[in-house]
């Protein structure tokens, strides 16, 4: 590689950062990717512990309205790098994908460590070098990147530097948001980081705790306000979690902030309340009401324990149990915090960042700088959403960095 190609520091080793690796490698820059971890993409690989969702079929209008008030500062991004792109890549990679009963995209071997290993040999090809256990700490005063390592301090005089630090979810995988206070300090505008796709708090009796904690609730839906979701939920020591709840998770959070709210949920989501009462009402008198709710309800043990928890331990007439099989109300307290969220809220304010992904308001001595992923001030239901928006921004800033330094 000539050594008066443009020098590029990338800060973060998860699929945005790496994602930029990867452009600004094969146009011919000289690539350093840093990360304070032992190892990279340590997210990305607990990702594949859940089969690695690595994005949605949906049409493109769709998928993009999954992304709330920040699909139009995404769009480009996306449109650019779009769910088939990842595809073909992954494809390129040796990991074919495939289209799940509900959309969702994920490789045929269900795991993130064949793709990832692929990835590296591929990077490693185009010369990009690994710094691993470097815990980016700002600037020096000439505008060189400052690590700590096991070595002591290590400065870094680059060209343009990519942010691509993560969120604050599951921190002991790396992504912490320790940079939040650095970047403000320095001028850029950081929305208070808040956990996305998390679960709520429900107070259930000891009895149900034990005996369902780790259960699924399979194809209910779930209410909240105007907002019907459907899909599955499991069942936690102090809650639920799951697709369904983390679809609700911004509304669910906004509400919780001021007070203890009410779910509805619907174990019979492909009955409607009349039907399911006729069924109800044909239930012999002498009937349990463990039988009733099995048998006659439809539902599985941890459904009709459910409606029992609300219900109390007296059978209500066929109406009005129809009416709580289809709404049954939760009262829910309160929500995970970020170390158990699979995402973050907030992040860097979009008025910061330029149609390119640099950032503004930074000291002049500074290198340009840029910034991807989940660090930015986006979010997204879980269904690939998370993972496409990050390798989608990381080539935008990849983009944003050739155009700036003109390679
Ligand atoms: C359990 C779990 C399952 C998930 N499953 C899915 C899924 O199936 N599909 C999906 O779309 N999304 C999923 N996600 C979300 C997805 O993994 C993240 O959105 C994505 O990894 C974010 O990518 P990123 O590159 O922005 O940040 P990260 O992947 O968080 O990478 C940031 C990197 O920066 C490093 N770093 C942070 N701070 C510093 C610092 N100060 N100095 C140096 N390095 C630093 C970190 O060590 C990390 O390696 C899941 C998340 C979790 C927690």
């Amino acid at each position: 590689m000539p050594l008066d190609a443009p020098f590029i520091a990338i800060v973060g080793a998860g699929p945005a950062g790496l994602a930029a690796a990867e452009i600004l490698s094969a146009a011919g820059a000289r690539v350093a990717v840093y990360d304070r971890m032992p190892s990279v993409a340590r997210k990305f690989l607990m990702a594949g512990r859940g089969g690695l969702n690595l994005t949605h079929s949906e049409p493109l209008a769709r998928f993009l309205t999954r992304y709330g008030k920040a699909a139009e500062r995404l769009a480009p991004a996306l449109e650019a790098f779009p769910p088939d792109a990842l595809r073909q890549w992954a494809l390129g990679l040796g990991e074919e994908t495939f289209v799940g009963s509900s959309g969702r995209v994920f490789p045929l071997s269900f795991k993130a460590s064949p793709l990832l290993r692929a990835w590296l040999a591929r990077l490693s090809a185009q010369g990009v070098a690994f710094h691993l256990r470097h815990a980016f700490r700002g600037w020096s005063p000439s505008g060189a990147v400052l690590f700590d390592t096991p070595d002591g301090a290590v400065e870094e005089k680059a060209d343009a530097v990519l942010l691509a630090l993560g969120g604050a979810s599951w921190p002991r995988l790396g992504s912490d948001g320790s940079w939040v206070e650095g970047l403000r300090a320095a001028g850029v505008p950081v929305n208070a980081l808040s956990p996305s796709n998390m679960g709520v708090s429900i107070g259930w009796s000891e009895v149900f705790r034990a005996r369902f904690a780790g259960t699924p609730l399979k194809r209910i839906a779930l209410r909240f306000g105007k907002t019907v979701v459907r899909g599955e939920a499991v069942v936690t020591a102090s809650g639920l979690e799951g697709g369904a709840i983390y679809a609700l998770s911004a509304d669910l959070r906004r509400a919780l902030g001021h007070r203890s709210i009410t779910l509805h949920l619907d174990l019979r989501p492909d009955l409607d309340e009349k039907a399911l009462a006729a069924r109800l009402a044909a239930a012999p008198v002498k009937a349990s009401f463990s039988t009733v709710l099995a048998k006659h309800g439809g539902l599985a043990p941890v459904a009709a324990n459910l409606v029992r928890e609300v219900a109390g331990p007296a059978r209500p007439d066929a109406a009005a149990l129809a009416r709580l099989i289809k709404a049954l109300p939760l009262e829910v307290t309160g929500h995970a915090g970020l170390e158990r969220a699979i995402s973050t809220a907030g992040g860097i304010a979009w008025s910061a960042v330029g149609a390119d992904y640099a950032l503004c308001g930074l000291p002049a001595h500074l290198p340009p700088v840029f910034a991807a992923g989940e660090m930015l001030d986006w979010e997204a239901p879980t269904g690939g959403y998370l993972l496409q928006a990050c390798f989608s921004t990381g080539r935008a800033a990849a983009e944003g960095i050739k155009a700036r330094l003109n390679f």
